[in-house]
């Protein structure tokens, strides 16, 4: 167990914007950082790796493990599912690193619930003329999924009060550092501190 437990944090925004670019940069700047991998029933797409980018697998199979209690919080997002793996989750919590998630709102909003000292943040694009070009220049998805994806993008809009910050995506550099700094200052937290502050409470009885 590490001297310091790592901070659960939940990046969403709508498809498109940028997360996985951010998650990316934040782990080759800091070594302090380590991705959940989900697992999805959607189809891998090119270039994509099992294991590394998600644990791709069946409707059957991923069912199962939902019974199973295998996920920390699971979701359907435009026809599939996705969940966060829960084992590996707290393993690397406990051994001080700081987890990220990078998972839709619904999936965020039960992360809260069991994890209440879970960061939560939600990353949107500088405008919604950014996000098509974005979406539509990465050029993963075919142009009814894009459609499919920006209505999604007005749903999860409604949900962005329930996230303790809101991050740009302008500048990559800029907004990376802007995040790194949040989750660290998270490490204070007084809800995440309620041993050490529990421990000075009961001194500031004993001291005359
Ligand atoms: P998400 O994971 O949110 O769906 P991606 O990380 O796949 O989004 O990024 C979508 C596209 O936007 C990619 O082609 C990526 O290179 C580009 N992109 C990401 N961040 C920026 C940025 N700050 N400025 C310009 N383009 C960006
Ligand atoms: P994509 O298909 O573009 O990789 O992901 C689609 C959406 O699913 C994104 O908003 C992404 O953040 C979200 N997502 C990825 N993994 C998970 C997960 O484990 N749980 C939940 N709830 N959402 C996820």
């Amino acid at each position: 167990m590490a001297d310091r437990r790592g901070v659960i944090t939940v990046i969403s925004g709508f498809s498109g914007t940028g997360k996985g670019t951010l998650m990316r940069e934040l782990m080759s700047r800091y070594d302090n950082y380590t991705l959940s991998v989900s697992m999805t029933t959607r189809e891998p797409r090119a270039g994509e790796v099992d294991g590394r980018d998600y644990f791709f697998t069946t409707d059957e199979n991923f069912e199962k493990m939902v019974e199973e209690g295998k996920f920390i919080e699971h979701a359907g997002y435009c026809g599939h599912y996705y969940g966060t793996p829960r084992d590996f989750v707290y393993k690397r919590l406990d051994e001080g690193y700081d987890v990220l998630l990078e998972i839709e709102v619904q999936g965020a909003l039960q992360v809260k619930e069991k994890c209440p000292d879970a960061l939560l943040l939600f990353v949107t694009p500088p405008s919604a003329e950014e996000l098509k070009k974005r979406l539509e220049g990465r050029g993963t998805e075919a142009p009814d999924v894009i459609k499919e994806r920006l209505e999604r993008a007005k749903e999860e809009s409604k949900y962005i009060d329930r996230y303790d910050y809101l991050l740009i995506n302008d500048d990559l550099d800029r907004c990376t550092e802007e995040m790194h700094s949040i989750i660290q200052a998270a490490h204070a937290a007084p809800g995440r501190n309620t041993e050490l502050i529990k421990t000075i409470i009961d001194s500031l009885y004993t001291i005359h």
